[in-house]
């Protein structure tokens, strides 16, 4: 750390934001540690001046040259044109990283699961929260399912450099690569290869699907999970939820240049400036903070002494349970509460000791952006367009004398889709058909180039063909890079 004091960003937010984040700015200044604190205006006052993204422009400037954020959770307005203020700053800034470490703090925090301890790395930019969304027929809408090489490396690496750097002993990736085998195959095989060069770590890839089911029955068969963005959105809040209460788990969404760190809760404007929050989500989150930040022997104090509170039964009315408990608190309290015990340790749960120095992990390329670029390497060939006409929902067959009709050109039709499942050829009454459907051309010989596609859409265009968009086929190094329709 340098001499001069770090200067943080900081959010009040909505709803209990302003008490909880006062409450984890009190116990940080108790604490000891040297930081300034300047503050930003996001949510609720920002949407109601106009402004849909949530957040004031000059906002941007200082949370980028403080590079680190401490937001309290805000809420997000209901309706058409806004933004969620969570999802910009994620994509904006670049915070590939979402990290969040779910914990049960049995027997002082009731839950079925007394040895859960899962780290969920969860990528945050891509797979469907682009927010690539369109309606496309009358009765079919689409969102984009986007998952990149350098997204999908950088997030593996990261768990990958989490777990040895936490001295953890196992990464288990979540994909539903059965099903989505190009885009979650793509996740899976790039954790494969990344594995290969952690030989210290155990590593295991689960469908989504049973890995969520085992995660909610038997959490301690899990050390860090990595999973895109969706999935990681669901497990990480099941995960939360089952080690005790959600409203007691942090956590960092890390970029390559800034970070930011919030409790995983939302407002809770029902429980809103009644003083009986429970600061613990941003406490924790304020930890995760200063071990970012290398401040790794404060972290360990206020990690114990919050731990220390939570075994000496100060509670708060979420967690408060008679059997446990031994004091119910407002927040105020148990803010004061964890300040009396600043320099104090759990006598019975596992005490929190963050090796000296900064924990920001450096993730370098390799497969995607190294000099080695196996992309530039591939060949890649057109071999074909699959074209998506909006048609009545109507016997196939006859859709394909139409586009049969229509053209001349030497791409071929060579099946029609609905839903992704084959009609044609050799369809069957029984498939359910929309209005939107997939047919594809494929040359009967030879390659083609895109003057043939434009000269196939010209021709369908005039036969009266109402095409809602193409998607090109191709070839990588002579391999199939898009999927067969069901039944083909
Ligand atoms: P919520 O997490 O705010 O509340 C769910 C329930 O948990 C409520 O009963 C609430 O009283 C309780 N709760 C939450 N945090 C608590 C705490 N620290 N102490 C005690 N009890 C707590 O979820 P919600 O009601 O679905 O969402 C409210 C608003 O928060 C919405 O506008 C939502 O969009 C927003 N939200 C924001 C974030 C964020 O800023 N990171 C995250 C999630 C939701």
């Amino acid at each position: 750390m340098n001499k001069a004091n770090k200067t943080v960003t900081i959010a009040y937010g909505d709803g209990i934001g302003p008490e909880i984040l006062n409450s984890t700015i009190e116990i940080l200044k108790e604490s000891g540690v040297n930081l300034n604190y300047e503050e930003v205006q996001l949510g609720e006052k920002v949407y109601k001046k106009g402004i849909r993204s949530g957040i004031e422009p000059e906002a941007w400037d200082v949370i980028r040259r403080n590079k680190v954020l401490l937001k309290a959770p805000i809420t997000t307005p209901q309706g058409e044109g806004v933004k969620s203020l969570n999802v910009t700053m994620r994509k904006t800034l670049g915070l590939y990283a979402n990290v969040r470490p779910c914990i049960s703090y049995y027997p002082f925090v009731w839950t079925k699961h007394p040895d859960m301890d899962v780290v969920i790395v969860r990528e945050n930019e891509e797979d469907t929260y682009g927010g690539i969304e369109h309606r496309q027929t009358f009765e079919v809408y689409q969102c984009l399912k986007l998952i990149t090489l350098p997204g999908t490396e950088r997030i593996v690496r990261y768990a990958f450099e989490y777990a040895r750097k936490n001295n953890r002993k196992k990464v288990t990736c979540f994909t539903k690569d059965n099903i989505m085998k190009l885009t979650d195959g793509l996740f899976h095989d790039v954790f494969k290869e990344v594995a290969k060069e952690y030989s210290d770590i155990e590593s295991e890839n689960l469908i989504v699907d049973i890995g969520t089911a085992r995660l909610a029955d038997t959490p301690e068969m899990f050390d860090v999970i990595v999973t895109p963005n969706l999935y990681g959105d669901i497990i990480s809040d099941v995960a939360a939820q089952i080690s005790g209460s959600v409203g007691l788990a942090g956590s960092a969404n890390i970029g390559s240049e800034c970070a930011m760190f919030e409790a995983i809760h939302g407002s809770a404007p029902d429980i809103a400036g009644k003083n009986i929050a429970n600061p613990s989500g941003l406490i924790r989150a304020a930890v995760m903070m200063l071990v970012h930040l290398g401040q790794s022997e404060i972290a360990s104090r206020i990690h114990n002494a919050w731990l220390r509170t939570l075994e000496d039964g100060v509670h708060t009315a979420d967690i408060y349970n008679p059997e446990v408990s031994k004091k119910q608190v407002n927040t105020d309290q148990f803010t004061a509460a964890v300040i009396d015990r600043l320099g104090e340790k759990p006598t019975q749960l596992p005490v929190a000791g963050y090796p000296k120095g900064s924990k920001k992990l450096s993730i370098n390329l390799t497969l995607s952006r190294g000099n080695d670029k196996p992309s530039k390497k591939s060949v890649r060939e057109l071999h074909g367009v699959d074209v998506f006409v909006y048609w009545e929902p109507e016997d196939p067959d006859k859709l394909a004398e139409m586009l049969k009709g229509a053209t001349q050109s030497d791409l071929k039709l060579k099946m029609i889709t609905n839903r992704g499942t084959k009609v044609w050829p050799d369809g069957i009454k029984e498939t359910f058909c929309t209005d939107h459907w997939r047919c594809r051309f494929i040359p009967e010989k030879g390659k083609i180039n895109q003057f043939d596609i434009i000269n196939l859409l010209e021709d369908l265009t005039k036969g009266k063909i109402d095409i809602i968009k193409t998607e090109n086929l191709y070839e990588f190094d002579n391999k199939r890079a898009f999927s067969l329709g069901q039944g083909e």
